[in-house]
């Protein structure tokens, strides 16, 4: 078997070839091996392989010829020295924090984060004896009073979800290396086509492949990015040990959504761009937050760190729940889902679903309002979908209009 590799591609080339191995047969499409182990050709070569002294795989819990391909792919498209494909996007998370933390440590998180993610930090961590403290992610300030000598890492997503907000990540890479913290970014909602950390100074990006890498709403999956140092001495102990690996026929399949990974998500950004400029006209849209749009709140950080805008809109009903939950009924051709980074359109109300578990004070703290809705634009034409919104807002408008001359 042999590899190549060529990091002068530009992203649609390396989406297509990058990183494939190619079998004796020579397959066009990558070869899925689907298997869990290895044999060798005698006792000895079993030895040398366990000792290190021979590179080949030894159980795909540790390494697999497919999520090899999908790793090397994604460590092209990202400029990442070393990947390790793993089982979730939360697999990916979780690793990743266990791999920078161990008792006595803290952690710096913002508070704005996938219901997990902050699970795992607000959570979790300090039941193993690490403390976290959460910050307005937006407020460097924030960040610079909460790192201490114990720091070793800083977590962040950018653009937020559900609020979307946008995250200086240069600015808070700086204020973890002062305490020698590593710098760990959620990219999932920017994708890697927008917006790449590690070059932002980040020192580890993660991605839920399950949102637009798949793109197509099938499997889970997801990936920890870094240099080769930190991945070989503290990611890749946990993952021979702890197991949160990737399966390969799930690695497969996101290599074969990282080829349309550049049409899907220029499609679906430049949908999402008309669709933001239609809710920010609508009369019954009280809030409208957009990444790709002059009005966002942090337009200028977006403009600096981000090369395009966002698949995914926030959106806010004046009517509140009410409004909301008519909006969402009254779309046909949206789907209501949490989910994300599908073909598929689909609208979800963060407060009553991804963001449920959360106490209603920090769910005002983050903006999450009742009259708040999501929408993960898909592959749909987009005149059908401003069709679809147009007649479920008018019906959510048509309600409000009807419940505020009840209350009148
Ligand atoms: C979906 C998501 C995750 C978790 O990914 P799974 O693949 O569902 O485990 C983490 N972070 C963000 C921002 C996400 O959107």
């Amino acid at each position: 078997m042999s590899g190549y590799q060529d990091r002068t591609w530009r992203p649609a080339t390396t989406l297509v070839h990058g990183g494939i191995t190619r079998s004796p047969f020579g397959e066009t499409s990558e070869a899925m091996f689907l298997t869990q182990g290895f044999v060798y050709d005698s006792a000895e070569a079993a030895e040398a392989r366990f000792k290190g002294e021979d590179e080949g795989f030894i159980y795909s819990r540790y390494a697999n010829p497919t999520v090899a391909m999908f790793e090397e792919r994604m460590c092209l498209l990202e400029g990442a020295e070393a990947a390790r494909g793993t089982a979730s996007g939360m697999a990916a998370v979780n690793t990743a924090i266990m791999a920078a933390v161990k008792a006595g440590d803290h952690v710096v998180a913002a508070k704005a984060l996938f219901g997990s993610c902050r699970y795992i930090i607000e959570t979790l961590l300090p039941t193993f004896g690490v403390e976290a403290t959460l910050v307005d992610g937006t407020d460097l300030e924030q960040w610079k009073a909460a790192v201490r000598p114990n720091t070793t890492a800083l977590f962040l997503e950018s653009p937020t979800n559900p609020t979307l907000e946008i995250i200086d990540i240069a600015a808070v890479a700086d204020i973890a290396h002062v305490v020698g913290a590593r710098l760990i970014v959620d990219n999932v909602f920017a994708t890697p086509l927008w917006q790449s950390p590690l070059k932002l100074g980040a020192d580890v990006v993660i991605y839920s492949a399950t949102k637009h890498i798949d793109g197509q709403g099938r499997c889970l999956g997801g990936v920890i990015l870094s240099d080769e140092e930190w991945i070989e001495e503290k990611v890749h102990p946990l993952f021979k040990h702890t197991g949160p690996s990737l399966s390969p026929f799930n690695a497969w399949v996101m290599l074969k959504g990282l080829e349309t990974l550049p049409l899907r998500v220029e499609r679906q950004t430049a949908t999402a761009a008309m669709i933001a400029d239609y809710l920010a006209g609508h009369q019954g849209v009280a809030r409208l937050i957009y990444p790709g749009r002059d009005d966002h709140p942090q337009a200028s950080v977006a403009r600096k760190q981000m090369t395009g805008g966002s698949t995914l809109i926030a959106f806010e009903l004046a009517g509140g729940k009410p409004a909301a939950f008519a909006a969402c009924n009254g779309v046909d051709i949206i789907k209501i889902s949490n989910n994300l980074g599908d073909a598929k359109s689909l609208i979800c109300h963060p407060a009553t679903t991804t963001h449920q578990s959360l106490k209603e004070e920090a769910r005002a703290e983050l903006g999450i309002s009742g009259g708040m809705l999501r929408l993960s634009v898909g592959l749909e034409d987009p005149d059908d979908l401003i069709a679809d919104l147009d007649k479920a807002l008018g019906q959510s408008v048509t309600l409000h209009r009807g419940a505020s001359l009840e209350t009148a």
